[in-house]
């Protein structure tokens, strides 16, 4: 147990609501692996449907998900391009070269998320010429740190994988954050890519899972790496009950999350100390001189209030077990320790 009481360390901390677990404990089951649970069907149809493509596949968490994408586009030797922060790049232990003998080429990012399509082109590698290894795929983010890139950008990128016969992945952890604070639909956002990861476990409310959506051929490929990597589950419909209830009553009331990260945002940059990046969603990012930041981060845990980050970049992310309470008592925290 831990003694956070207000928890903005991550929206992965919520727990599954009364409904949700009614829906879990009502949910039909069969052997996944044998294609026969119902309520597992179903949640890949609906993700399917909802994303706009062909198919969909139920799996343990996104890492897996991204890690299936990359292995479905991807044969041994092959190469992905990612942004130097991309979460399936830095933060996923190196499993596309471990699992998936795919080689990376990250890009860096510009200030405001994107990677330069420039950089993006340049670093395709000609396929006649043995020297490299074949360019298959690029991925993208969205939300990136909890900030919306454009749809813009995105159809960019999609046709410069278009022109040089590369796939197109998004790792859409926080895709519903970003069609809600767009105010378009998940299959017009998820339109120009090949594979789509969706986490059902992070502000959609859910204990467990993430969805891989895709074209058919893509999605019988990962369902077969899934069984490969000790991904395949049995009565799995327990967990893709939650993920039904999930998308059907958690995806609108994300708004308050934003609206939420954003009083939080008011509330901070009254500190001229603290410098605050307005949040497009959830997620909120803070700055602070490194020590008066650790002191902070230090105060609000012995105080119940989570946050994440240390040394100057703190993270405060907002979630469905963050209420309108939680914030007034974490700004009247912040007050108090800055007076
Ligand atoms: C959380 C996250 C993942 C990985 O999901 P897990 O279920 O924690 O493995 C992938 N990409 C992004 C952007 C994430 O935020």
């Amino acid at each position: 147990m831990n003694s956070i009481r207000h928890d903005f360390r991550s929206d992965t901390v919520t727990k599954p609501s009364a409904g949700m677990r009614a829906a879990m404990t009502a949910a039909e089951v069969g052997d996944d692996v044998f294609g026969d649970d119902p309520t597992v069907n179903l949640l890949e149809q609906k993700m399917a449907g909802l994303v706009g493509k062909e198919a969909a596949v139920f799996v343990p968490s996104g890492t897996q998900s991204n890690l299936l994408a990359l292995m479905s586009h991807c044969e041994r030797g092959d190469e992905f391009i990612a942004g130097q922060n991309a979460h399936l790049y830095k933060y996923e232990g190196g499993g596309a070269a471990v699992l998936g003998s795919i080689q990376p080429q990250p890009i860096a990012h510009r200030p405001d998320g994107t990677m330069d399509p420039k950089d993006i082109e340049a670093a395709i590698k000609a396929p006649g010429d043995s020297h490299f290894a074949i360019t298959r795929v690029i991925a993208l983010e969205n939300t990136f740190g909890g900030r919306v890139l454009p749809l813009d950008y995105m159809h960019e990128v999609g046709a410069i994988a278009r022109k040089h016969g590369l796939g197109l992945h998004l790792d859409g952890a926080r895709a519903f954050n970003a069609v809600v604070r767009l105010g378009v639909g998940i299959s017009e956002f998820a339109q120009p890519f090949d594979t789509v990861s969706i986490c059902l476990s992070k502000g959609l409310g859910a204990p467990v899972g993430s969805v891989l959506v895709g074209h058919r051929h893509l999605i019988d490929k990962a369902r077969r790496y899934r069984k490969m990597l000790g991904g395949g589950m049995r009565q799995a419909g327990i967990l893709a009950a939650a993920g039904i209830y999930a998308i059907e009553n958690n995806v609108g009331r994300l708004a308050d999350d934003h609206r939420r990260a954003k009083l939080l945002a008011d509330g901070l940059m009254q500190h001229k100390v603290l410098k605050v990046t307005a949040p497009d969603t959830n997620i909120l990012w803070v700055e602070a001189e490194p020590e008066l930041g650790e002191r902070l981060g230090d105060y609000l845990r012995d105080n119940g209030v989570g946050i994440t980050g240390r040394y100057g970049q703190q993270r405060w992310v907002t979630h469905l077990d963050v209420s309108d309470e939680d914030i007034e008592r974490a700004l009247d925290l912040v007050d108090r320790f800055l007076a």
